[in-house]
């Protein structure tokens, strides 16, 4: 209690301190102010400051001045307002665009130390003649390739003897230059270890940080040949896990072992940030040299919050700012509690905070020089001067850089400041009362899981930031290749039945290995299938809605408690790495789910009522239902075509496709092991050509389901629409097929994202994806500097055997795909040019094919025109935005695209022209979920509803009206009488 008194007093001291004070920075000021009062105005200012480094040309500029603040209802002053107006005049823009830059460039100026290092060493220099420390960041968010990792480290091994050289020449000051009873390096440097690996990937944590050591390693033996000191920041909560073990291992490692000049910020918005500490001291105690530990209260708040509502994680950060202080405060009693085993820096702006690190760190006997506080270039700068003026020893953290990478790290400032619960208390000083009481735990821990309401809630994917995770995988995989060579029968009847014919299913990435052996029907084993299934279909077709939509449920939950074994089957027989498999796994126990809910809905459907009669629409099922399946999504794709099948009340024969059958019989296992009664579902593994195409001609197919390429899909229709002798139906046919889909990337787009999102959609599971793009569309104004960083990082992907999680490719999925794939190549180099084309030498077993990508390809050449399912990625190029639509609008296919563009009146020129299924906006193309993006195209990409939305289920079933007239003689029941 005595504790907390005096820290309310240092606090109050400190306030009146600051008060008397002049920042000297009110137009910032000002325009914060405005930003908390209006929302829409902040995020337009934010959203607008993202997009400036892209815009190089005045008249865009003012363009998109206007689209983005010309309808606010926001009162600008009248003359803003008028020149917003006046947006299309050249000669305004060329007066108002400089403007706009200088004062961007401003701002930027505020919380930059320069754009270069001679710049940054005047600031330094500035910061120390005034008794202050600094820690240099070079600016960069994500390298986005391993070229670009590589001038990371580059131009960290190049500041470093720079600037040490540089700080040598200053003259001494004791308060800078001592520290923990010792000279202090007076180089400092901050380091974000994303960006010394491309690839780094929480699934990959053991990959990662070996790739992140090697790059780090030099810099860390050059900061220790010139005595400075390196401070590993913390990123968003993906990488922690990655980032923590890099420091431990170094901690460890022989060469940095009895050096205390390194260090790790830890986040107490994390709610394990106290346990991250416990695992650094424990490391500490061991080496017995100190090392330090930055407390911060973390910057992407916004970030993680919104990732995991996303996703349906449990937020990995506090949701109420009172618990990030409750628990700054745990952390940083128990820093200073560890002394002298951790050197403790406080990075805090609050007020309380700063008094609490101080009244906190002397009850534990610890001088000013036993800590540090950090605070950031820029702000705060009344806090500063009061504590140097205290003799506390204050570090500033300088970011700096080119401003085009510096935007992120801006507009991360930009968003602190303006957030309304910001940790700067005392920029906006006298209107915001200060809070300077003892932050407490609310303990509302209900609020870890984000409330969904009650619509439906997809199965959340693995994050696979914590090694439970890992492990997890681990086991499965070794688990199933003990299972491998077995041997897999047809399911008929709801029983067992070999063949002596047999397919062999192989693992791509090592065709010599056997996953599994399966029957290959006959045409009188599917007479037989289909004689069960009419049989079935008589009780089946009885059970109520609900009955059958249990079913689903109860398979989903089986499916659930064994979605790694599921995943790690595809990881072997598709070619899938971990997380597409992860994500197939978790759409099939959605569909499961989803069309469980929506066959209940439709049942409650109702239609217009009239007086004296009485009208109902009822669903009713088909019959037997085919469904005929393709092996890139194995399990989703079976499951959910089988789902809707069976829940409307038919019953099924399902043919999969022969590269991916030991997945099918293992779901239809699963299905059976959920009670579901024989010939309901039977297995009909076998060729498609015959025994598919047998089935779909069969007189009793009353609904075929096919999901699969264009041949064959076409082919599918012609043959139901054929009637056949005593058939009194027509055939139902739904098809998912091929696509050819195309990505722009407009001038102002944010290049980051579309190249990483570009290369996901292009790449991912080996362009194997009917959703992958395969045309890209540049604009002519980026389309050298875009094309250079895309081919870049297209290299960048690692590829081998998916067991392993650092494989980010596999293989494509047969000899006969590799070969096809390979000679479409071929054929293009006679069509295009061919700017990345690798070889891989060290995988000489599997189906490999590296990423390919073709430049000035001709929108109308078979490169830009067929569906080539490989990773195949052909670039085009488009004058102005409506050219690059009709480009993109050319093609028979029209499943999905998308568009990366900050321009808003592009992007609704996109919504209103770009004629796919599904348009994506400043996102990958890829990755539809169940009920979020209901899935599927038109024109040659495929005909019916789409699969994961509301309609789905309709073409499963017939309706019925039925309308009685309820008046007899003049009367009718009451409840008939009137509406
Ligand atoms: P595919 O057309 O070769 O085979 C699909 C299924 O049809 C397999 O089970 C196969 O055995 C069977 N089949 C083959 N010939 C048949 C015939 N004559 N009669 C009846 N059945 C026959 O396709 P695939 O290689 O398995 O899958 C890749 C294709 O699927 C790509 O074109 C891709 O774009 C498309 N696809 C589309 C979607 C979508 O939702 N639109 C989703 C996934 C895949």
């Amino acid at each position: 209690m005595k504790l907390e008194k005096r820290i309310q007093e240092l606090g109050s001291v400190l306030l009146t301190d600051i008060r008397e004070q002049d920042d000297g920075q009110h137009w910032l000021d000002a325009l914060v102010n405005y930003a908390i009062s209006d929302p829409q105005f902040r995020l337009q200012t934010l959203r607008f400051i993202d997009t400036l480094p892209s815009l190089d040309d005045d008249v865009e500029l003012t363009r998109h001045l206007q689209e983005y603040f010309g309808n606010l209802e926001t009162p600008l002053p009248e003359l803003a307002l008028w020149g917003l107006k006046q947006s299309d005049k050249p000669w305004l823009a060329h007066i108002a665009a400089p403007l706009v830059r200088y004062t961007i460039r401003g701002l930027a100026r505020r919380f930059m130390g320069g754009n270069n290092i001679q710049r940054a060493c005047n600031t330094v220099d500035r910061i120390k003649r005034v008794g202050m420390s600094s820690s240099l960041d070079i600016l960069g968010e994500a390298s986005v390739s391993e070229h670009e990792a590589d001038n990371y480290q580059q131009a960290y091994l190049e500041m470093i003897p720079a600037m040490s050289a540089h700080m040598q020449a200053w003259s001494d000051s004791e308060i800078v230059d001592q520290l923990h009873g010792r000279a202090a390096p007076r180089l400092n440097v901050s380091l974000k270890l994303s960006s010394l690996y491309s690839q780094i990937d929480a699934a990959d944590t053991k990959g990662s940080v070996r790739a992140i050591k090697q790059r780090l390693i030099p810099i860390l033996n050059c900061a220790l040949e010139h005595h400075a000191f390196v401070m590993i920041d913390m990123e968003q909560y993906d990488f922690k896990n990655i980032i923590i073990t890099v420091f431990l291992e170094i901690l460890e490692d022989s060469r940095f072992r009895h050096w205390p000049d390194i260090g790790i910020a830890i986040q107490a918005y994390l709610r394990d940030a106290f346990d991250d500490l416990s695992r650094i001291v424990e490391a500490l105690n061991k080496r017995s040299t100190p090392a330090s530990v930055r407390l911060v209260r973390g910057a992407y708040w916004d970030y993680e919050t919104i990732v995991a509502n996303q996703n349906n994680w449990p937020s990995p950060v506090w949701l109420h700012k009172n618990d990030t202080d409750a628990n700054f405060e745990r952390c940083m009693d128990f820093l200073f509690s560890e002394h002298p085993v951790i050197e403790t820096v406080i990075a805090t702006h609050n007020t309380r905070s700063l008094a609490a690190a101080m009244v906190i760190a002397k009850s534990y006997n610890l001088s000013k020089q036993d800590y540090e506080f950090q605070m950031l270039y820029g702000m705060a700068n009344v806090l500063k001067n009061s504590l140097v003026q205290r003799q506390q020893h204050l570090r500033i953290y300088v970011p700096y850089g080119e401003t085009l990478p510096g935007m992120a790290y801006l507009v991360r400032r930009l968003l602190e400041n303006s957030s309304g619960q910001s940790v700067l208390d005392v920029a906006l000083t006298q209107e915001r009362p200060v809070d300077l009481d003892k932050p407490e735990f609310s303990l509302h821990e209900e609020d870890r899981i984000t409330s969904v309401g009650d619509h439906f809630c997809n199965q959340a994917l693995y994050r696979f930031a914590e090694t439970a995770e890992h492990d997890l995988f681990e086991q499965e995989l070794s688990h199933c290749r003990q299972q491998f060579d077995q041997v897999y029968p047809l399911t008929i009847d709801g029983k067992s039945c070999l063949t002596k014919q047999t397919i062999r299913s192989i693992n791509p990435a090592n065709p010599e290995e056997t996953v599994g052996i399966l029957a290959s029907a006959s045409q009188q084993q599917a007479d037989a299938a289909m004689l069960s299934a009419k049989k079935a279909y008589v009780f089946w077709r009885g059970l109520s809605v609900t009955e059958r939509a249990n079913y689903l449920r109860k398979i989903a939950n089986l499916l659930q408690n064994r979605r790694v074994e599921f995943a790690a089957w595809q990881i072997f027989e598709a070619g899938k790495n971990w997380r597409e498999a992860d994500a197939d796994v978790c759409e099939a126990i959605d569909f499961l789910n989803y069309y469980a809910d929506q066959a209940e809905r439709l049942e409650q459907v109702t239609v217009n009522q009239s007086a004296g009669e009485q009208n109902t629409l009822h669903y009713c099922s088909r019959g037997v239902g085919l469904v005929i399946t393709p092996w890139n999504f194995p399990l989703a794709i079976l499951t959910g075509m089988l789902a809707a099948t069976i829940v409307c009340g038919n019953t099924a024969i399902v043919k999969p496709s022969s590269q991916t059958p030991v997945i099918a019989a293992k779901f239809v296992e699963l299905v059976h092991q959920a009670g579901l009664p024989e010939g309901v579902v039977s297995l009909l593994t076998g060729s498609g050509a015959e025994i598919g195409e047998y089935l779909a001609n069969h007189v009793d197919i009353q609904v075929i389901a096919f999901t699969g390429s264009m041949a064959v899909g076409t082919r599918l229709i012609n043959i139901a629409a054929q009637s056949h002798s005593g058939q009194t139906h027509i055939k139902r046919i739904i098809t998912e097929m091929g696509g050819k889909n195309a990505i722009i990337v407009d001038t102002d787009a944010d290049m980051d994202e579309a190249v990483t999102g570009t290369v996901s959609s292009a790449f991912g599971f080996q362009g194997q994806k009917c959703s992958a793009a395969s045309r890209l569309i540049v604009l002519d104004h980026v389309y050298d500097s875009f094309l250079e960083r895309l081919v870049e990082t297209s290299r960048s992907l690692q590829i081998g055997a998916p067991e392993d999680p650092g494989n980010i490719m596999g293989p494509v999925i047969s000899k006969r795909a590799y070969t096809n794939i390979l000679t479409a190549i071929s054929n293009g180099k006679q069509q295009a040019r061919v700017v990345l084309n690798d070889s891989v030498n060290h995988l000489d077993k599997g189906y490999f094919i590296p990423p390919v990508i073709f430049t000035e390809v001709a929108a109308d050449s078979v490169l830009a025109q067929q569906e080539i399912f490989g990773p195949v990625l052909s670039v085009l190029r488009a004058s102005d935005f409506g050219q690059a639509l009709q480009i993109a609008n050319n093609s028979q296919y029209a499943l999905t695209g998308g568009v990366y563009s900050r321009n808003p009146e592009h992007l609704q020129r996109a919504k209103n022209e770009f004629n796919v299924g599904n348009l994506y906006l400043n996102r990958k193309i890829t990755g539809a979920q169940v009920s979020r993006q209901p899935f599927g195209g038109y024109k040659l990409s495929g005909s019916g509803y789409k699969a994961g939305g509301e309609n789905y289920l309709l073409q499963f079933m017939h309706s019925s009206t039925i309308t009685e007239n309820t008046m007899r003689r003049g009367f009718a029941p009451k409840e008939n009488q009137q509406l």
